[in-house]
């Protein structure tokens, strides 16, 4: 090949991500030549729908893909001329492969959560899921929930309508008992009687500190899966630990979605275990 493969990341507030550098790293360990950017709208001001610029940009220059982040995962998506069908299904991109001049949306997020609950807790139950969180991570988590086979997965958020809308689109494609929506009040009874709880909101981030739920309703029984992956350690994390649950962090999920994309960039099959070493490094 005369240059390198040049894939790029766009969202807002980009700065600290790990991916160029995940990415990268990956890419040098399998010889390939591969560059990784950043591009970030926050640096101009620019709003979400400034990703189709960017996209007609990175075509035109060259690019083999890119990576969508917060706050362009939906917004991208009238500027694609096709779609995945997982990603038409979820209504939400995470990465654009440039193909003869096609731009093809891809969502590995969901596919990302599955593979690292399957290897991060494997013979985890799924016959009664509790999951909080109904944003991005949430739909792309509840998707993947009910792919590998979960029974019934019981939405929360703050937000009734992103909760009712979520626990609604996915009635439609996986039938109406698989997907039900919790009330605050019946937050106890429903994580008392899960398999396992899946967290989907940002608390335990920097700026969101504090435990999604009252550490009291984390029995030993019960597996938990955390989305948040900056810091890999969140409050949830370390309490359920601390109360025996068996506990996968945010950091497969990442690693695993990433590799996804490394994929459909380059065609090669990335060494994910290494990724994931990798990352818990940076
Ligand atoms: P979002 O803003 O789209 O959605 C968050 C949702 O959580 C909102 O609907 C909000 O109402 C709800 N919420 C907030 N606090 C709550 C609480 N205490 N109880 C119930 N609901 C609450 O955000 P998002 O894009 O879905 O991201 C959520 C987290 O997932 C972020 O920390 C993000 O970094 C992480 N994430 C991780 C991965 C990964 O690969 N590990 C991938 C995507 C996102």
């Amino acid at each position: 090949a005369r240059g390198a493969l040049l894939v790029g990341l766009v969202g807002a507030g980009i700065g600290p991500s790990l991916s160029p550098a995940l990415h990268e790293g990956e890419a040098r360990r399998l010889g390939l030549r591969y560059r990784y950017r950043r591009i970030d709208l926050a640096d101009w001001a620019l709003p979400p729908e400034a990703v189709g610029d960017v996209l007609a940009i990175t075509r035109e220059a060259g690019y083999r893909g890119l990576n969508i982040t917060h706050p362009c995962k939906q917004a991208v998506l009238p500027h694609l001329d096709e779609l995945s069908a997982d990603a038409a299904a979820l209504g939400a991109v995470n990465t654009v492969v440039f193909e003869s001049g096609r731009a093809i949306g891809h969502n590995t997020d969901w596919y990302g959560f599955t593979r690292g609950l399957a290897v991060g807790l494997p013979g985890a139950g799924l016959d009664s899921v509790v999951q909080l969180g109904a944003g991005g991570a949430g739909a792309a988590v509840a998707h993947g929930l009910l792919t590998a086979g979960a029974g019934t997965v019981r939405i929360f958020d703050l937000d009734a309508d992103r909760r009712d809308a979520l626990v609604e689109s996915l009635r439609s494609r996986f039938g109406a008992p698989r997907a039900t929506a919790g009330h605050a009040d019946g937050l106890a009874a429903a994580v008392g009687a899960a398999d396992g709880l899946v967290h989907a909101t940002p608390t335990g981030m920097a700026e969101h500190p504090g435990l999604p739920l009252p550490a009291d309703l984390l029995r030993r029984d019960l597996w938990v899966a955390e989305v948040v992956y900056r810091p890999l350690d969140t409050a949830l994390v370390t309490a359920a630990r601390a109360r025996g649950c068996r506990v996968l962090d945010g950091g497969r999920m990442f690693a695993y979605q990433a590799a996804a994309g490394f994929k459909l960039f380059t065609g090669e099959d990335p060494d994910v275990d290494r990724m994931l070493s990798h990352f818990d490094h940076l």
